[in-house]
């Protein structure tokens, strides 16, 4: 009886796994045309200054909703497409509609700094920054305008050659910011040697910021070795107000999360920053 429970349990694992392989391979073999099609969109997610109130700016989010198969979940994406050698396609293509929305969004007034995520293959291709460079002269956008945000992790794959494209970045005038940290191994030297200007806490230690209090003294510490090195601490995943009290309390510089806003297409996110911008004035005018 234990062996056919285990040949049942074997079958519907390995059913599982099909399912889900099958799915993944659909999701590779579609990428290209969907890009094509128009499936894919670039969300905005608002990133607002804990001190400074009116400050605004955004990290911009793949976001793919396929006719069929619905939500992608964009980390699997990008996980299929290193594996696939194709993350390239996308990152260029996030650049390019993130700097495009970049002008509509001058153009109505909100000349803000937008994040793109890099991911860690991005920063080992040499052709990447002079893309960067050509995409920000076409659109006539301030290269400190675009930050990019690299991953603890993306960093110490191919520690020396990351580097290197990271200072040509830097050299270009992009902003550079350190995302999820916390999640990786990198030790007080090697952040001390990076050219980046930010350092975001991944979500992790912020979602049960106000309940948890190994969380707190972790975020605690983090903004403080962040700011000790120079670095402005962006924390990601502020979820209610308690929360973002606590990390102002802290000095955090900036916060993000859907306390404030979930990334949303573009119409919606400029309505938004339009709104919150005319709060943040009615806020002084009462003060
Ligand atoms: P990330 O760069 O750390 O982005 C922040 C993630 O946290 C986003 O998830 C965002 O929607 C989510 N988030 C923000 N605030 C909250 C909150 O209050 N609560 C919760 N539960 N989540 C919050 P998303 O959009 O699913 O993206 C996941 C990851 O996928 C990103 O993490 C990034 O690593 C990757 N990714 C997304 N878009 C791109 C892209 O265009 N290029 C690359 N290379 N990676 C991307
Ligand atoms: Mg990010
Ligand atoms: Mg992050
Ligand atoms: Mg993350």
């Amino acid at each position: 009886k234990h062996a056919q429970q285990t040949d049942v349990f074997i079958a519907e694992y390995q059913q599982g796994w099909d399912e889900a392989h099958l799915k993944n391979l659909r999701i590779l073999g579609e990428f290209n045309s969907a890009l094509e099609a128009g499936q894919l969109a670039v969300y905005y997610q608002p990133k607002v200054g804990a001190k400074d109130k009116a400050k605004v700016c955004a990290e911009a989010l793949i976001r793919w909703i396929h006719p069929e198969l619905g939500f992608i979940n964009p980390e699997t994406l990008i996980q299929l497409l290193e594996n696939a050698g194709q993350v390239g396609a996308l990152t260029r293509w996030v650049l390019s509609r993130a700097l495009t929305n970049m002008v509509e969004l001058r153009e109505q007034g909100i000349d803000i700094e937008v994040s793109v995520n890099l991911s860690a293959l991005d920063l080992l291709e040499d052709e990447l920054p002079d893309y960067v460079a050509s995409l920000l002269q076409e659109h006539n956008i301030a290269a400190a305008k675009l930050c990019l945000e690299v991953t603890e992790s993306a960093l110490m794959r191919d520690a020396e050659h990351s580097l290197a494209n990271l200072h040509r970045f830097n050299r270009l005038g992009c902003a550079l910011s350190v995302d999820d940290y916390g999640t990786g191994y990198s030790s007080l030297s090697q952040l001390k040697q990076l050219p980046v200007s930010e350092l975001k806490i991944d979500k992790s230690f912020v979602l049960q910021l106000d309940q948890n209090k190994d969380d707190q003294f972790i975020v605690q510490s983090t903004i403080e070795l962040g700011h000790s090195l120079g670095l402005s601490v962006t924390a990601e995943g502020v979820e209610n107000e308690a929360s973002g009290a606590i990390l102002r309390s802290y000095g955090c510089d900036t916060l993000q999360g859907y306390f404030y806003s979930k990334p949303a297409p573009l119409p919606e996110f400029s309505l938004w920053v339009k709104n919150y911008i005319a709060n943040v004035h009615s806020w002084s005018a009462n003060e």
